[in-house]
């Protein structure tokens, strides 16, 4: 056993697979599971456990992934958004440095007690702060998918990935960078090379198709046959999101936006306590925009892994 944050995790007895499928709202499930393309979902709603689960807040990627690696929420991990403000500096900083993660992650303290542990994510911005820990030296594997063909023994503790799964690393915009990182997970079980695995996706697919829109399907139906391989070669498996998603547009096809610093300010008189929105982590916005036409005809398509109806009543809340 090791025990983290007031809880206890057995040693993994055969290889388990913790799946972080980004942005993968109920919704979607919802959409596979009706139009037959989810049937290892389907058969473990029926014989294993599923059920609806709140994200921590904020609903972003960095927090919920190091509340599901920790247990433990922001106010503990200390990741408390995609980008925080230095205080120092006054400079916009991405939460990717490990060192801002307080405390030990179950990965590290379970690689630290003897457990190969392999952690794999589509995007090389978490994998700093998700290697955390790992005993390299003995078995630890961290690397992304996005710079898989970068990896070496010292840093992420594995090389000659792409030669593992048998393809290049794929496009940083595109489905395969999550479909990479559970091929690479299948081939180090298959190969018997980690007993505890934590695969985090991209939520890529999910910000630009709806549940039900054929890439959604496509994309599911691919994720559920690795779930099936996985199921087959004995792992326990667990599937969980970061965040669900939301259409960032109106009914009308007018993108839905909110200018939370005008709403932040409102209640604010002293201008000197006035508030200061520090990246709302929606870098893609700017990269799929370029300007607000190119916005405005997206946004009809484009999804938002944050709810704004819960984020902005936690805001107020706080306020
Ligand atoms: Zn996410």
């Amino acid at each position: 056993m090791i025990a983290l944050n007031d809880r206890s995790y057995r040693v993994p007895a055969r290889p388990t697979v913790v799946i972080c499928a980004d942005g993968c709202d109920p919704a979607y499930l919802e959409a596979g599971l009706e139009a037959g393309v989810l049937p290892t979902v389907a058969r473990w709603r029926e014989t294993g456990f599923y059920a609806l689960a709140d994200a921590v807040m904020p609903t972003f990627t960095n927090p919920n992934n190091l509340s599901i690696v920790t247990g433990a929420p922001p106010a503990l991990h200390g990741i408390s958004g995609n980008f925080a403000l230095d205080r120092d500096s006054g400079a916009e900083i991405m939460m990717t440095d490990p060192e801002m993660v307080r405390g030990e992650t179950i990965l590290a303290l379970m690689s630290q007690a003897g457990v190969p542990t392999a952690a794999i994510t589509a995007k090389d911005k978490l994998r700093r702060m998700l290697g955390r820990g790992l005993d390299f030296a003995h078995g630890g594997i961290c690397f992304s998918s996005e710079q898989a063909e970068r990896c070496t023994l010292a840093e992420h503790g594995i090389d000659g990935v792409e030669a593992l799964v048998g393809r290049t690393a794929p496009d940083m915009y595109s489905a395969d960078l999550s479909l990479f990182v559970l091929d690479a997970g299948i081939r180090l079980v298959e190969q018997e090379r980690a007993q505890l695995l934590y695969l985090s996706l991209s939520d890529y697919v999910q910000h630009g198709h709806a549940p039900g829109e054929p890439e959604a399907l496509a994309f599911h139906r691919a994720l559920d046959d690795r779930l099936a391989r996985f199921a087959e070669l004995g792992c326990v498996v667990a599937v969980t999101a970061d965040h669900g998603m939301n259409d960032k547009a109106l009914p009308d096809g007018n993108p839905h936006v909110l200018f939370l610093e005008d709403i932040l300010n409102r209640p604010v008189r002293a201008p000197s306590r006035r508030a200061r929105l520090v990246r709302p982590g929606l870098s893609q916005d700017r990269r799929a925009a370029g300007d607000a036409g190119a916005l405005r005809a997206r946004a009809a398509r484009y999804r938002c892994g944050v709810d704004p109806r819960r984020s902005f009543r936690a805001l107020r809340a706080a306020l």
